[in-house]
């Protein structure tokens, strides 16, 4: 009989021997960790150990796992029809279209894609259509942010904002630019946030113009900086960038991919900043990553430059499994679940509650800020409080693998590159209980109060 050690090992042999994993190597001393289940906020893994899932999956189990009527929604769907290209339509389709634009509180027209970086792809393709059928074809450019991530394909990749990331597989698609996003904690001396953050704006401006305004299709960024460091720019940033694009003709794209449904307290993360973007991608939290769905959200009127004549009718882009029927149908039981449970207002609460209950680690001599909205938080290690100089690699490690050791799994990030690599994050599934919540504190603090 193999014992369940046994058993574990031969997986991680197989392991070894045949799956490529994303990003880490693969390293003998520390093989990956083995999911087996999952339910709630919590993940087993094959030996049977538990743990918190702090960072919902890659931000994206919004409503935790093992929910048995998502995993009906899609077999009832898949059992009455499985596939339909989306050339024609289904009726999941059509509704959640619907369902969206009441999340949206606007008027969009919804493309379905499979992935986030899809959706910011044809987000970007419809950008440069639009503008040439408007006739502006020399708008070609699209300006991004360091730090951001926006997806691994060619396109996305170059509009990502983190150079390791992109070293190695250069030259990546031309026509993407970048300026430095608002990161308040490292303002320079003197100046207040609402200043920096209207400097860091007019950046944006003073590309545009030095670029030449009339090459420039879009201006693509999230509502506020994640996978770069949980970065949250004040207001003032946001509205006036909108601003700027609405003065230079130019798109705003704003990428909900992780931002989207709830995680910052609000159905979308923009809605927390008062704007109007033109066109909205999302992905992770639209079916809490049951199914793989996601969707470029464009502004109607936008929309309608493709129905102008014969020749501008066609967008020209196409994927096979994009609105799939089954993914749709999650999506809309997933959509449902966060209103029953009232899970966009549950993410505030709990959100609240961890700022407020870790607000003291900023006493602590190896952290620098604590920040977050929502359910999403970022504490910035730095070796020194006074220079700010960032935590070294070792001491991030060490309070991500003492959680882990007591049963939460924690983030990691920042941009290595820029030096920046020492932000803790935490993204929980919004389904937490109060529990879950005071066990994340728990663990978080003493993880802390263990290596002053
Ligand atoms: N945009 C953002 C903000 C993301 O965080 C990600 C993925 N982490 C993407 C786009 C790309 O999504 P995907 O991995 O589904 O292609």
């Amino acid at each position: 009989m193999t014992t369940v050690k046994q058993e574990e090992q031969t997986l991680v042999e197989k392991d070894r021997q045949n799956v490529w994993h994303h990003i880490s190597p693969y390293m003998e001393k520390s093989p990956p960790m083995i999911w087996a289940k999952g339910e709630g906020a919590w993940v087993t893994d094959h030996e049977g150990n538990r743990y918190l899932d702090g960072m919902s999956g890659l931000w994206c189990v919004n409503v935790g796992y093992g929910r048995e009527e998502l995993a009906k929604a899609a077999y009832d769907q898949m059992k009455e029809l499985c596939y339909v290209p989306m050339t024609q339509g289904h009726e999941p389709a059509i509704e959640l279209a619907e369902k969206l634009n009441e999340w949206l509180d606007d008027d969009y027209q919804i493309f379905y894609s499979n992935s986030g970086s899809d959706a910011n792809e044809v987000a970007f393709k419809i950008a440069r259509q639009y503008h040439q059928q408007n006739g502006e074809g020399s708008r070609y450019k699209f300006i991004s942010r360091y730090r951001a991530y926006h997806g691994g394909s060619m396109g996305a990749l170059a509009a990502t904002g983190q150079a390791l990331r992109k070293y190695k597989y250069e030259p990546l698609a031309p026509g993407f630019l970048h300026t430095a996003p608002p990161d308040n904690y490292r303002r320079p001396k003197g100046m207040s946030v609402e200043e920096y953050n209207i400097m860091r704006a007019e950046e944006i401006e003073q590309k545009i113009i030095w670029e030449q305004e009339e090459t420039i299709a879009g201006v693509i960024m999230e509502p506020l900086i994640t996978g770069g460091g949980i970065l949250i720019p004040d207001p003032v940033y946001v509205q006036k960038v909108q601003e700027i694009c609405d003065k230079h003709g130019v798109l705003l794209i704003i990428d909900e991919v992780i931002c989207g449904f709830g995680r910052t307290g609000k159905k979308f993360g923009h809605q927390n900043f008062g704007i109007k973007p033109d066109i909205v991608t999302m992905a992770k939290g639209l079916t809490s990553a049951y199914l793989p769905l996601s969707v470029t959200a464009v502004r109607k009127d936008i929309y309608e430059k493709f129905k102008d004549s014969a020749e501008n009718s066609h967008f020209r882009h196409v994927n096979t499994f994009g609105g799939n029927p089954a993914a749709c149908a999650v999506a809309l039981k997933n959509l449902e679940i966060i209103e029953r449970e009232g899970l966009v207002e549950q993410a505030d609460r709990h959100g609240e509650r961890l700022r407020k209950e870790l607000a003291h680690l900023a006493d602590h001599p190896h952290v620098g800020d604590v920040r977050g909205i929502g359910f999403l938080l970022g504490i910035e290690m730095v070796e020194d409080k006074e220079t700010r100089e960032p935590a070294s690699a070792a001491r991030v490690g060490k309070i991500i693998a003492d959680c882990k050791a007591n049963g939460l799994i924690v983030g990691k990030n920042g941009d290595t590159v820029a030096g920046y690599n020492n932000i803790i994050t935490l993204s929980p599934p919004l389904s937490c209980t109060d529990e879950d919540v005071d066990f994340i504190i728990s663990v978080v603090k003493k993880a802390f109060e263990e290596n002053k």
